[in-house]
């Protein structure tokens, strides 16, 4: 080692990352795709190929138990690791649970973790199959594997844009992140008196949409029945702009999206105004909705274009720097990742 040392937050998430998977060879012909997309493809011995992902929740920084309950965040952990599964347009299958608990928490509490956890695996029809317990000086980290299975043809690879394919997005987008705005500050609120209830039931929707977020395996097996193949896909967890702009550089393609077409729930846009915020720049930077984008061939549009919560927004074209929003006014802006980077502050820079 030489004597440099170098900030983790000058590199960001996906400098890190990419620093990682430099250094990164590998060695067996059954590794298909490592580092780079949602999940790892691995082949498999019979016909389909593997899927292989892991998310970390860590307290204090993906989670606030203030106002997270212990039920969610295990319904919440098992969730994105699905999602991520869902965004290689896979089915997931097993997942594996580690813990690093400190004695602040009670069997009892556990228990509550464990049954969100339980209750997401009984909704994907996913099986819990091991995991490790180690005790942590401060707080809860929660980490998940998840295995899931894809016939090869049929894996989505963020890679995999065409010219002139289509954008879509499902769901809405930035009601996670409002959902969280609110959160904060009931928390706050809460803090400076403690005798003030918080009023969550008016911010039902965008608050369920940051604590218990759902995958959308729905809109997958839809994929399927409508016969379509994403030619790419990668799921919403860092914000619409960032996760485009994944798709944009390893197709080696531009986006091109509109901000009319930019799904964005009511409650979203009303809490958004309230907290002085522009709702465009919540659901393009705001991240955790874990919706699905992807792009489709124009001969699918037919398929798709009467879905009700699959959205057009866009398409693709030839010049991988040039990744654009037309706005309402038909100006052209640039898209900028400015989504969450945990290194930074953790917090969206409107
Ligand atoms: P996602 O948001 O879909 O979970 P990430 O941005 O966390 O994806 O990761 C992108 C890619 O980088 C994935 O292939 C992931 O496995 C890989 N990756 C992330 N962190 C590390 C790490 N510390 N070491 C090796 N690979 C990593
Ligand atoms: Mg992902």
């Amino acid at each position: 080692m030489s004597e440099k040392r170098s900030e983790v937050s000058q590199f960001g998430e996906f400098g890190l990352i990419k620093r990682i998977s430099n250094q990164v060879n590998l060695q067996n012909k059954s590794s298909l795709t490592g580092i780079g997309d949602d999940a790892a493809v691995i082949q498999a011995n019979g016909e389909k190929v593997i899927l292989l992902s892991t998310d970390m929740l860590v307290e204090g920084i993906h989670f606030d138990l203030a106002y997270t309950p212990i039920r969610h965040l295990g319904y919440k952990a098992v969730a994105v690791n699905v999602s991520d599964i869902a965004a290689m347009n896979g089915v997931p299958e097993q997942i594996t649970v580690s813990l690093d608990v400190s004695n602040r928490f009670s069997v009892e509490a556990i228990d509550e973790l464990y049954a969100g956890i339980l209750s997401a695996c009984e909704n994907y029809k996913v099986d819990l199959v091991g995991g490790d317990t180690t005790s942590s000086v401060s707080g809860l980290i929660i980490s998940i594997s998840i295995l899931g299975k894809a016939s090869p043809e049929k894996v989505a690879y963020r890679s995999g844009a065409k010219i002139n394919d289509i954008i879509c997005v499902t769901g809405d987008l930035g009601a996670a992140y409002m959902g969280l705005q609110v959160l904060e500050r009931e928390k706050q609120v809460f803090l400076t008196d403690a005798e003030m209830q918080p009023d969550l039931e008016k911010y039902e929707y965008i608050v369920g949409r940051i604590l218990k977020p759902e995958a959308r395996m729905d809109i997958v097996y839809e994929f399927e029945e409508l016969k379509i193949k994403p030619t790419s896909m990668i799921d919403v967890s860092d914000g619409l702009a960032s996760d485009l702009l994944h798709i944009s550089e390893m197709s080696g393609l531009g986006v091109r999206i509109m901000e009319d077409r930019i799904p964005i729930d009511t409650l979203t846009f009303e809490t958004a105004i309230e907290f002085n915020l522009d709702p465009i720049t919540c659901a393009l930077n705001g991240g955790e909705d874990y919706e699905l984008l992807f792009t489709v061939a124009q001969n699918d549009f037919e398929k798709i274009k009467n879905h009700p919560d699959i959205h057009v927004i866009g398409f693709m074209h030839a010049n991988k720097n040039q990744n654009v929003m037309i706005t309402k006014q038909e100006t052209v802006v640039p898209l900028r990742a400015q989504g969450w980077d945990h290194f930074k502050s953790g917090k969206l820079k409107a």
